[in-house]
């Protein structure tokens, strides 16, 4: 409780400040634009979606020569529709356009840098402003209203740490951070068997009410815990993300922790996008924050699904205007039930990836590999177009690449000494092609395990 009070007035208030994030004032916003009607929120929408275009057309290169080539300016933008006036931007064109697609009003030193993996490898540089990480957290913590507790409840986060070590300075800071905030992290990258005691002892103390994180880590983790016993158990809600959460995930969830499970959607180029409430029916978009749309092809006209196209309506710093992901959704034209008229989406279909499991009993997340990639400096030394891990036998992984050179023998030592920390029996063969096939369905998973998986896992 104690723990708690000092989250609530000390933690969260002292980030917003040492950030210069609006996060709690635009919370507060959050609570009551909840319950407006479709129509206001619209407006809403419409006032940021001009505002944004303007930015464009004055500071950001690329918008700027494309909105004069089509001759569009937010005089033309008279309802939310007219955003298709507006061309789809894909991941080439942003690839392309490289800082031509930064605003030349923004402090460099002021913004936020990352990368996305992309589904099939190939990274996309990220830049990010406070106003826009703002508005994700604000969300967020909306989220936790919905799920039923507060921010500054104690949580349990199941999330890919840093392989290739932080600063030390670095790493207090983000420990301060997270004492203060009352979160507690688990590495997804390190769930095993071997662990599983000194988790339920951490956990026995923290007393969560919640455990967010990666979809199947969280999966994993619910297995163990049914193997090693349940700990003190008075979690209200597991909220999970960064894959498709699906029925039997759901199940177990509800069985191992006995509580509800709440889906959230997001992309590294746009985060909070959709969250679910306690009613259960979908996720709701948070239209405060993006204009979600879902291209209008063949598919989508007999089935209701389509490619999910994306607007970021509080990115100032790298604007994404109809930015299409690589995702594909259904929306559901109901209502939720739960009075809010925030639209629903019923169903996501996203990137694709196998967990590996070793001898040894541990579940490693495939997101390892994207940040294996980052982190060690690969991307910046070599163009990746597309990779592959394969787990070939529980002692075997392959790892294939289409990139612009030869794989350098150093770069390989640098991975394998990684992958060796996590996995230290695996044998991993490096190889460079021409192209990676996609699956005989027309998907591509960036790894894949060709073992079964739970004889490993559950020893
Ligand atoms: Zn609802």
């Amino acid at each position: 409780m104690i723990k708690k009070i000092i989250a609530r007035n000390i933690g969260y208030p002292l980030y917003d400040i040492i950030t210069g994030c609006r996060t709690l004032r635009i919370l507060k916003f959050l609570n009551e634009s909840q319950w407006w009607s479709s129509e206001k929120i619209k407006e809403f929408q419409l006032l940021k979606l001009k505002k944004l275009i303007d930015h464009c057309y004055k500071n950001v290169p690329f918008y700027h020569d494309l909105f004069k080539k089509i001759g569009i300016t937010s005089d033309n933008i008279k309802k939310i529709e007219d955003i298709d006036k507006i061309p789809i931007l894909t991941k080439k064109v942003v690839r392309n356009q490289g800082f031509r697609m930064i605003s030349n009003i923004h402090d460099k030193k002021s913004l936020i840098y990352s990368s996305t993996g992309g589904t099939t490898g190939a990274p996309l540089n990220l830049v990010k402003d406070n106003h826009t990480k703002s508005w994700v957290w604000a969300l967020f913590y909306r989220f936790f209203n919905w799920m039923d507790f507060d921010f500054g409840d104690p949580r349990v986060i199941i999330w890919g740490q840093k392989i290739v070590p932080k600063k030390i300075k670095r790493q207090i800071q983000e420990n301060i951070n997270n004492w203060l905030k009352n979160d507690y992290f688990i590495n997804a990258f390190n769930i095993s068997n071997n662990r599983m005691s000194d988790y339920i002892e951490k956990i026995n103390k923290i007393k969560p009410i919640n455990i967010h994180g990666y979809c199947t880590s969280v999966y994993n983790f619910a297995l163990l815990i049914e193997k090693y016993g349940i700990f003190n158990n008075r979690i209200k809600a597991i909220s999970t993300t960064a894959e498709v959460l699906q029925q039997f995930h759901r199940k177990k969830f509800e069985e191992v922790f006995g509580c509800k499970v709440f889906n959230q959607y997001g992309c590294g180029e746009t985060n909070s996008i959709a969250f679910e409430c306690n009613v259960h029916q979908g996720l709701h978009i948070n239209s405060e924050h993006v204009i979600f749309e879902l291209s209008k092809d063949k598919n989508n006209i007999n089935n209701g699904s389509g490619q999910v196209i994306i607007t970021d309506l509080d990115n100032y710093a790298m604007p994404f205007l109809r930015y299409q992901n690589g995702d594909i959704s259904t929306l559901d034209k109901k209502l939720c039930s739960c009075g809010r008229e925030l639209p629903l989406i019923k169903s996501i279909k996203g990137r694709q990836g196998d967990t590996i499991y070793s001898s040894d009993g541990t579940a490693l997340h495939p997101e390892f590999f994207t940040h294996l990639l980052k982190e060690s400096g690969f991307y910046d030394n070599y163009n990746v177009v597309k990779y592959q891990v394969v787990q070939e036998s529980i002692n075997k992984l392959i790892w294939n690449f289409v990139i612009d050179k030869k794989l350098k023998i150093r770069d390989k030592k640098i991975l394998m000494r990684y992958i060796k920390e996590y996995l230290p029996k695996m044998q991993v063969e490096f190889n460079i092609h021409d192209r990676i096939p996609n699956e005989k369905s027309g998907k591509f998973k960036y790894v894949k395990s060709k073992i079964n998986k739970k004889g490993f896992f559950l020893i």
